[in-house]
């Protein structure tokens, strides 16, 4: 694994309220890393940390096997919960400073502004001020400019809030093209269903300690339901009395059951073929909202 990033042991406090425990986590090169808690869980937090705006009481944050330096953070791209664009400023302008900033030549950074306002379809607003625009625009402001200088590590503070459901379409496939070309991303989200659809990877936090994470696959299978879904040409009413199956859901041929520990599920796939064609036998992967739920208890 690529893995670019590396939270290890990260404990933050204010005041007296302990708000990260030992928060461990990797992001990796080339893959779209969702983090993911409720409000207040400490994702803003530990972002913050990541990006070096706020300082962990103990553990750290490494690139590359280093210590983040100045000169690293050069090559992370930032949106953060505050947004904080110039509100008099054109956005053209805004991202063409902020891309001279981060060390991008005047006519790349131009260049690459263009190509990114084409890209996020905001050409047309370009010579408006920020403070003209409307929230989702600014938004997408916002993105353009923590990606202007190509970064190699981009860190996003809730991206897809306020944002409508084109223009979600938009920043995602945005935000897939870039971890494509290699880059390591993570973003935090509250959105679950969007969360589901984009990560490659998930990292759960509750309270201020990681619950789960790993591969979006990986965790399905870790928290895989004994459910079943079973599809038939008659009634399927007989599963009431199978062995070991508790019927969620039958509707005439289509059930849904959860099998006890131990059980057979080929013992039921056969009682089901002895009775005639099946059309569906398929186990039944718990959704990301599923897992959460599970893991945050
Ligand atoms: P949200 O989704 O609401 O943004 P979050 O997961 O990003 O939540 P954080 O913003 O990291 O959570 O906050 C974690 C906890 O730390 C919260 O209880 C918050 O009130 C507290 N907190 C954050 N910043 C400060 C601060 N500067 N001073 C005191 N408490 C803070």
């Amino acid at each position: 694994m690529n893995t670019v990033l590396n939270v290890e042991a990260v404990n933050r406090s204010f005041g007296e309220r302990r708000v990260l425990k030992d928060v461990s986590f990797t992001v990796d090169g080339g893959r779209l890393t969702g983090f993911v808690g409720a409000n207040g869980a400490g994702k803003t937090t530990t972002m913050r940390i990541i990006l070096g705006v706020l300082a962990a009481d103990t553990g750290t944050v490494t690139w590359r096997g280093s210590a983040v330096t100045q000169a690293e953070l050069q090559r992370f791209g930032y949106m953060p919960e505050e947004r904080g664009l110039y509100p008099k400023m054109t956005v053209a302008e805004q991202i063409v400073y902020l891309g001279r900033l981060h060390g991008v030549g005047a006519a790349d950074a131009r260049r690459r502004t263009t190509a990114l306002l084409e890209r996020l379809e905001l050409a047309e607003r370009a010579n408006d001020p920020v403070e003209k625009l409307s929230l989702g625009n600014q938004q997408r402001a916002q993105i353009a400019a923590a990606l202007v200088h190509d970064p190699e590590v981009l860190v996003l503070d809730e991206p897809f809030s306020g944002l409508d459901p084109i223009a979600v379409e938009t920043v995602l496939a945005v935000l897939r093209e870039r971890a494509r070309s290699g880059t390591a991303v993570l973003f935090s989200s509250h959105q679950l269903g969007l969360v589901e659809r984009l990560c490659d990877d998930l990292v759960i936090i509750a309270d201020g300690t990681i619950r789960a994470a790993g591969s979006r696959a990986w965790l399905r299978e870790q928290y895989t339901l004994p459910r079943f879904r079973l599809e038939v040409d008659t009634d399927a009413g007989w599963l009431r009395d199978e062995p070991g199956v508790t019927l969620l859901e039958l509707d005439g041929r289509h059930a849904v059951f959860d099998l006890d520990p131990g059980a057979d599920d080929q013992a039921v796939l056969h009682a089901a073929l002895a009775r005639g064609p099946v059309r569906a036998f398929t186990p039944v992967r718990p959704s990301l909202a599923e897992i959460f739920r599970e893991v945050v208890q």
